[in-house]
């Protein structure tokens, strides 16, 4: 019984995932928790690390802000706002050929870490110029 109830809240957090855009872990423990109020901060962690770490998510290391994750596993490139940390996916058909070369090579590519460092819409409306970015 209890192994299912775990099955069906991982369930609820993936599914949750898949539906955010890259949030945080406290972020999506915030939009489940919202709609299943028996899931736990402490379930949403632990059902984040433990998928991160057998390569089923990606976890993203962002410098002065929180981990991020992110259910898509296929190769993509990151837009994200210097300002707010909003991260959007790019995927570009562009990797293909060099993730092709890097086969031909030999290399088995598992992820591709491209970052666009850019200022996001609202952040661009709230004024925000480039003088105070850092990283
Ligand atoms: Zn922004
Ligand atoms: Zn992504």
């Amino acid at each position: 019984m209890k192994k299912q109830r775990n099955t069906a809240q991982k369930r609820i957090i993936m599914d949750a995932l898949a539906c955010a855009d890259h949030p945080t872990a406290t972020e999506l423990y915030e939009a489940v928790h919202a709609n299943n109020p028996r899931i736990s901060k402490a379930t949403v962690f632990r059902v984040l690390s433990q998928y991160s770490e057998n390569g089923e998510i990606r976890r993203l290391h962002i410098t002065g802000s929180d981990d991020r994750f992110d259910a898509t596993m296929a190769p993509h490139a990151h837009l994200r706002c210097a300002y707010c940390g909003r991260i959007k996916d790019v995927m570009f058909p562009e990797l293909e050929p060099i993730l092709s070369a890097a086969e031909v090579e030999g290399y088995k590519v598992y992820s591709a870490e491209v970052d666009f460092i850019c200022c996001c819409p609202s952040c661009d409306q709230a004024g925000a110029d480039g003088s105070e970015y850092k990283n």
